[in-house]
């Protein structure tokens, strides 16, 4: 990995990340429309690509390390653009490695338990990345503007008082620290979205029918209360970004940006944690080669004891001037490689 690659992501994410204990005034401090300048649309595609392909190289070898796992916890207004970011950056990793879990109303069940409960069995597994869309952080946004959520949640009179949210506040913090101590990465993207670009990508989900699906008139409805959720919102960002697990604003009214952005914070994060392949030991080294001589003592007469080594022999030039023949197609792509 170029080092100056690495520093390139991390200066460009770095005015998007909530400063710890930073008191966050939404629509004073981010601006939904904001594009960095040294970013033109015309290449942000092709920066993206970049972003996905460093994605698909980091994972593989998240997985195979096998020690960290990573928390992508997604949160936005509606129409912000989760649903589309989630396609788009994760569209070069090996599925395998990867799980999502979208959080909606809690059923009965989930209200039965703690309120971490139904995300705490969600979490990712060492090796894997693990997406939220929604997440743990609805408990202090839609149930703090809509309070018969919490009247649901059938709490403890002491722990309903006034003093509910910090409380919250306070658990998730006390929560992603231990978290994190166990090897578990996590990354908070806020999609911060302008009210008039929601207005907007409302009304083309009404005006296009493939569109409808994703449109109900609640999600309109929401919008008389657009200043609790800035305001929830706000509160959120100022009580829990934490040195541990930081808040990053996305810029979510140009899509392509929005997507570059977060692309581009949690290739940081990957890079954090620069997993490694795990190293050969002496012990296993030993048994492969030992199987090695036992696969090639099974070869059918006629055939070469292995064919990749042959191969790969004739890929270095005298090799194969002295086998005295043209190198196999994969050897020439391992000399290609090397
Ligand atoms: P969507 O993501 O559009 O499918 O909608 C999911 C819905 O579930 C949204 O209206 C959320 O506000 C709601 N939701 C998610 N988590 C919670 C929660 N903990 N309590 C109440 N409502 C929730
Ligand atoms: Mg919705």
């Amino acid at each position: 990995m170029a080092d100056r690659r690495a520093q390139r992501i991390a200066e460009a994410i770095a005015p998007l990340r909530v400063t710890p204990g930073k008191r966050v005034v939404l629509a004073k401090d981010f601006d939904p429309g904001y594009k960095a300048d040294f970013v033109k649309k015309k290449n942000g595609a092709e920066l993206l690509q970049q972003g996905v392909d460093l994605l698909s190289e980091y994972q593989a070898k998240l997985a195979a390390q096998d020690t960290y796992g990573v928390l992508v916890v997604l949160q936005a207004l509606d129409a912000a653009g989760k649903d589309g970011t989630i396609r788009h950056v994760m569209s070069g990793v090996n599925p395998q490695g990867v799980s999502v879990h979208s959080f909606k109303v809690p059923s009965s069940e989930e209200l039965d338990h703690d309120y971490l409960w139904r995300y705490a069995k969600s979490l990712p597994r060492r090796g894997e990345i693990g997406i939220f869309n929604r997440s743990y952080y609805e408990e202090v946004l839609v149930v703090r503007v809509h309070p018969e959520n919490l009247e649901r949640q059938r709490l403890p009179r002491k722990v309903r008082g006034r003093d509910v949210w910090k409380r919250r506040y306070r658990d998730i913090n006390d929560w992603e620290r231990y978290l994190t101590d166990q090897g578990l990465v996590i990354v908070k993207l806020f999609l911060n979205l302008s009210q008039e670009e929601q207005r907007i990508r409302f009304l083309r989900r009404i005006d296009l029918p493939d569109h409808n699906w994703k449109f109900s008139a609640a999600d309109a409805h929401e919008r008389t209360y657009w200043n609790d959720y800035q305001k929830a919102f706000s509160e959120m960002l100022s009580q829990t970004s934490t040195e541990w697990a930081p808040w990053y604003v996305i810029p979510a009214d140009h899509k392509w940006f929005a997507r570059l952005a977060a692309a581009a914070i949690i290739a940081n994060a990957l890079i954090e944690i620069d997993p490694r392949f795990p190293k050969v030991t002496p012990a296993k080294r030993d048994e492969l080669e030992a199987t090695k001589v036992e696969l090639e003592g099974a070869a059918p007469k006629g055939a070469a004891p292995d064919p990749f080594a042959a191969e790969s022999a004739a890929a270095t030039p005298e090799a194969g001037e002295k086998a005295g023949k043209k190198p196999g197609k994969r050897a020439r792509k391992a000399a290609q490689k090397g």
